[in-house]
């Protein structure tokens, strides 16, 4: 056997590391002792070098069953870096030609090959077993070995053959890893690949550099990002979408606002995806916006920030993604969005779904929101989640421990939860128990005659948003338990059963709101509160200026452009266009006192500007105004122009009044003279001249009704146009 010296000897030799991580000398003995083996090793621990140290130093050629092609090329390369071999490691997948598997097997059967990447269904291939059986196999490894249960969070149904395959290929012992796996995926493994002797190697998942936090998901979530960025220049970020279209929309969002960022999908042409991954690792990217597709066995050490714009499917698949921040032991800040209605979306993406299936997804989610949820510490609710118990209060390093939330307690609040478990028999998940207690008859709790129960509606009194907080941090308390394998159903545990007994006192904090406005489709992402001193002075401005121009106030700005400066406190000429309404023009001619008395308001009241941080939207410069625009210049018929875009009259006119509004001038005095009296003409100029409002209301009245609105409003872009630009 091979002594521990020399296992140190050969981790320098082959690798050049100084010493092993965590367990894996542990592991590497138990495993090249003949035993099989189960590593639960949070990403980032070093899981790969338990299979490959082994593989170089026994006898046979080691086979690895790996889930992602790009993960084994990855693999194989580093291997075959370490030595003068340049064929120690292969990989057999579906992307290899006849030519490259033949030179695979010629390399296997020569011993030069050590370790044999393969992938589940080149596993399960007639010609591959059939190979297999006439070489020596030294141990099989089953990475990302949660692939195997449906309870993980990406199942892969090939996995599950594996056990039968190695039964035809030929004994040899099997070692499993995985990153992540609740007890149910535990024990699935074990079940699924015939280990169930398996001895276990556990480090802590707990992972103290890493910081998280749970945002509400506001509409002005891409301006958060933005910011979080900008405040985190030259360090390296991925964002994860649900959706490639959000993926591609996000990317170039940031793009757009200088950040050095490229979109990853699995849609992707697979060169463009090598590029983008090369990229990041060469820093040539700062910020990745990617699909799950992306991460699993990208070996960047120094991620400083994973933030998931979307809320993920599973804790599993969080702590994941999460887990690929801060690899190197250094900062690494996690940070999630949340909002109810997107828990919504993904429910109801699942309808199409098996029903077991749904059953399953749905838990997984419910896990998911109440981690989003919780004010308890974030740390501790994932390690309990992965079967860990945070020894401590305080772990210093997520939100809810740096802002904690007031305790309250909830004693009472508890004793009837417990009761009403103990009276429904363990024998009703959390929705049901929460409807007991609060003495809602629903069809069910009338089926079951629950409602004749005297606990039934014990907790009516209590208040209603305190329940699902009671019950999830009785769980992480250990009070009650859910049994995961049995549909999440509540049940008591001995400390529970004791409370019951003796009930003490039991501190909660209350769980955060979440659900706020998200709204997918909304385009302006500045949601601030208007100023309205600033908008006051803003206001006595344009009329002074006008006055002393001799012209109506509105032609200076609008008054809903007033407003938006009131908002967003624009300081230069670039700041002050983006503004509703004003264009170059407008703002070159009359935005430079404006922009004095705003700067000036922001010093004296020591304002904060969220304008340094305002987002340039992705340029959706409508191609219809261009078009407009143009079409004026040839000086064709507005109704002609109209109509050859496709919209009626009065569109037209809310989009000429679009431009002329944001100070772009126009000429349509050709068409109006052709279509009008001059008299007429003169007489709606001259009204808005001496008018203190622009409001149409008001001069369909002053005019005397002599007049349509469609008259008036041409007159009025007219005016405007000449007036303001
Ligand atoms: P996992 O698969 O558990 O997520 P990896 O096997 O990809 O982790 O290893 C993570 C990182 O740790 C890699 O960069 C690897 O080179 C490094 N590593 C592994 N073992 C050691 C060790 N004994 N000393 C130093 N670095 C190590
Ligand atoms: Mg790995």
């Amino acid at each position: 056997m091979t002594t521990n010296a020399n296992l140190a000897k050969q981790l320098k030799h082959y690798f050049g590391f100084d010493q092993f991580k965590g367990d894996q000398e542990a592991i590497i003995q138990n495993l090249m002792a003949g035993n099989d083996t189960f590593v639960l090793m949070p990403t980032g621990g070093g899981k790969s070098l338990c299979y490959q140290l082994p593989s170089l130093l026994m006898e046979g050629t080691a086979i690895v069953v790996s889930p992602l092609i790009a993960l084994m090329k990855n693999q194989v390369d580093v291997m075959n870096s370490l030595s003068d071999e340049p064929c120690l490691a292969h990989c057999l997948n579906s992307s290899l030609t006849k030519t490259a598997v033949q030179k695979v097997m010629d390399d296997i059967r020569s011993g030069r090959t050590k370790l044999l990447y393969v992938a589940p269904e080149s596993l399960t291939k007639e010609e591959t077993v059939a190979f297999l059986q006439t070489i020596k196999i030294s141990f099989y490894a089953v990475d990302e070995a949660h692939c195997i249960s449906e309870w993980g969070h990406d199942f892969r149904p090939e996995y599950r053959n594996i056990r039968p395959i190695i039964n035809r290929i030929g004994n040899a012992p099997v070692i499993a890893l995985t990153a992540t796996a609740t007890d149910k995926v535990r024990s699935d493994i074990k079940k699924s690949l015939g280990i169930a002797d398996a001895k276990e190697f556990r480090s802590s998942f707990n992972r103290p550099n890493l910081y998280y936090e749970v945002r509400p998901k506001t509409n002005d979530i891409d301006k958060q990002i933005i910011k979080f960025i900008r405040q985190n220049a030259g360090k390296s970020g991925i964002i994860y979408c649900l959706s490639r279209k959000k993926v591609e929309e996000l990317a170039e969002i940031l793009r757009a606002n200088d950040i050095k960022a490229a979109p990853y999908h699995a849609g992707l042409e697979s060169g463009v995806r090598s590029q983008t991954q090369d990229d990041f690792l060469m820093e040539r990217l700062d910020v990745i916006v990617a699909t799950i597709a992306f991460g699993m066995g990208i070996d960047k050490p120094d991620v400083r920030f994973v933030i998931h714009y979307d809320i993920p499917k599973s804790l599993e698949g969080y702590y994941q993604e999460t887990g690929r921040a801060g690899r190197d032991g250094g900062e690494g800040q996690c940070i999630a969005f949340y909002a109810q209605k997107d828990l919504k979306k993904l429910e109801k993406f699942m309808e199409g779904k098996p029903v077991a299936e749904q059953d399953i997804g749905r838990q997984l989610l419910q896990e998911t929101a109440a981690y989003a949820e919780s004010s308890v510490c974030r740390r501790r609710m994932l390690l309990h989640y992965f079967g860990e118990e945070y020894p401590y209060d305080n772990c210093h390093n997520c939100d809810n421990c740096l802002h904690p939330k007031v305790q309250i307690e909830a004693g009472n609040a508890l004793l009837i939860v417990l009761q009403a478990v103990r009276d429904l028999k363990e024998k009703f998940r959390q929705e049901y128990v929460i409807d007991y207690v609060k003495g809602r008859a629903t069809d069910d709790i009338v089926s079951h005659h629950h409602d004749e129960l005297p606990s039934f509606g014990a907790g009516e009194d209590e208040d209603a948003k305190h329940w699902n907080p009671v019950i999830r941090q009785a769980i992480i308390a250990g009070y009650l338990r859910k049994d995961v394998e049995n549909y999440g159903l509540l049940k008591l545990t001995a400390a529970g059963k004791r409370f019951l007994k003796a009930p003490t006192s039991f501190k909660i904090v209350e769980d955060a709101e979440f659900n706020g406005e998200y709204d997918e489709e909304a385009d302006d992402p500045t949601v601030v509160a208007l100023d309205p001193e600033l908008y006051a002075m803003l206001k006595d401005l344009r009329k002074s200026m006008a006055a002393k121009l001799g012209i109506p106030s509105y032609v200076i700005f609008q008054e809903s452009s007033l407003e938006q400066m009131a908002t967003i406190y624009p300081v230069t000429i670039e700041e002050l266009q983006q503004v509703q309404g004003v264009g170059v023009g407008k703002a070159k001619r009359y935005g430079g006192p404006f922009l004095e008395l705003i700067a000036k308001h922001c010093r004296d009241n020591q304002i904060e500007r969220p304008g340094e941080l305002r987002v340039r939207t992705v340029a959706k410069k409508s191609a219809t105004k261009v078009k407009i625009i143009q079409s004026i210049d040839r000086q064709l018929a507005l109704d002609d122009i109209a109509e050859s875009l496709g919209m009626s009259f009065d569109e037209l006119l809310d989009e000429l009044e679009a431009i002329v509004y944001s100070g772009t001038k126009i000429n349509i005095e050709y068409f109006i003279r052709d279509v009008m009296d001059d008299e007429h003409i003169d007489d709606i100029y001259d009204y808005f001249t001496e008018s203190e409002t622009d409001d149409l209301r008001v001069a369909v009245r002053e005019l005397g009704g002599d007049y349509t609105d469609e008259e008036i409003r041409l007159v009025r872009i007219m005016f405007i146009s000449e007036m303001a630009n």
